[in-house]
């Protein structure tokens, strides 16, 4: 019934393909995949992706961290994926909502440096929807959240520093097909800082969306983040580029789809378009 009232907006909205659930160490107790399938469902999007965070707080040898000699567990937040409890409940999900599309999936935290760890996991069980991302970068000899480093560098050198790693994660890992909120530390720009100069990265940016194009990926438009620019998505489009992925990085259900309308109005300013496929990326 809930689907059919809001069902004229099918195929108006984007799938979200970045949200978070219970399993997703992060939500700590705030997250319900089945209130984000009914939200997802009042809003009228076409699919959900549950992308739980694949992080590791302890590196296997066969990491390239190990090699490294790089310390990891950045956050002592950081739990094991429960991969048998997340499936269990993707189909108890698909059983009662089968009227909307619920896309499995991770978002691989710095997979260049777990590749071994990561691609254990998911050679364990089918993920439709694999992102990739960097939240942490190796500073003074082990893996510092990105934010907080703000605290330590300047502003801009802190910005330099993220997207030449993540140039790093595209080169050196290949398990993942959408790269989630490529300038996460935005989010923490200090407000002394003055207004973000998206303008000044503009060869940092061009660097990882050639890497990314080049690689035949997906860039994510994170509605978490401050809304990436019309003029961002057309160098993401000058340097090959071809698909762009909504995703709310949702902790909370209240968050499924959050911006999606500004974010669909910036897309198609850039020139990205809805595909054959209501629940697939667009495309240019
Ligand atoms: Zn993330
Ligand atoms: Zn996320």
């Amino acid at each position: 019934m809930r689907q059919r009232a809001f069902g004229r907006l099918t195929g108006v909205l984007p799938p979200d393909n970045h949200v978070h659930s219970q399993w997703s160490y992060d939500t700590f107790g705030r997250a319900s995949m089945t209130a984000a399938c009914e939200r997802a469902l009042e809003l009228g999007l076409p699919a959900v992706a549950f992308t739980e965070h694949l992080d590791f707080a302890d590196a296997a040898p066969a990491d390239a961290i190990s090699a490294m000699g790089i310390e990891p567990g950045w956050w002592d937040a950081i739990r094991p994926f429960d991969v048998a409890g997340y499936l269990a409940s993707l189909e108890e999900c698909r059983r009662a909502h089968p009227s909307l599309r619920i896309v499995s999936g991770v978002e691989a935290g710095e997979p260049h440096l777990f590749a071994a760890s990561a691609a254990a996991v998911l050679a364990s069980a089918p993920f439709d929807r694999v992102l990739g991302s960097l939240h942490a970068l190796p500073y003074d000899g082990r893996l510092v959240n990105s934010a907080r480093l703000f605290r330590v560098l300047p502003p801009d050198e802190v910005m330099r520093r993220y997207l030449t790693e993540v140039v790093a994660l595209i080169e050196g890992s290949d398990l993942f097909e959408v790269l989630a909120h490529m300038d996460y530390p935005r989010r923490h720009w200090p407000a002394g800082a003055g207004p973000y100069p998206e303008a000044s990265f503009e060869g940092e940016y061009r660097a990882v969306l050639r890497a990314l194009a080049g690689s035949g990926r997906v860039l994510e438009v994170n509605t978490y983040s401050p809304l990436a620019s019309v003029t961002l998505l057309r160098w993401w489009h000058e340097e090959g580029g071809t698909a762009v992925s909504f995703g709310s990085d949702a902790h909370v259900a209240g968050r499924v789809g959050d911006k999606f309308r500004e974010a669909v109005a910036i897309a198609e300013a850039a020139g990205f378009a809805r595909g054959g496929d209501p629940a697939g990326f667009w495309l240019r």
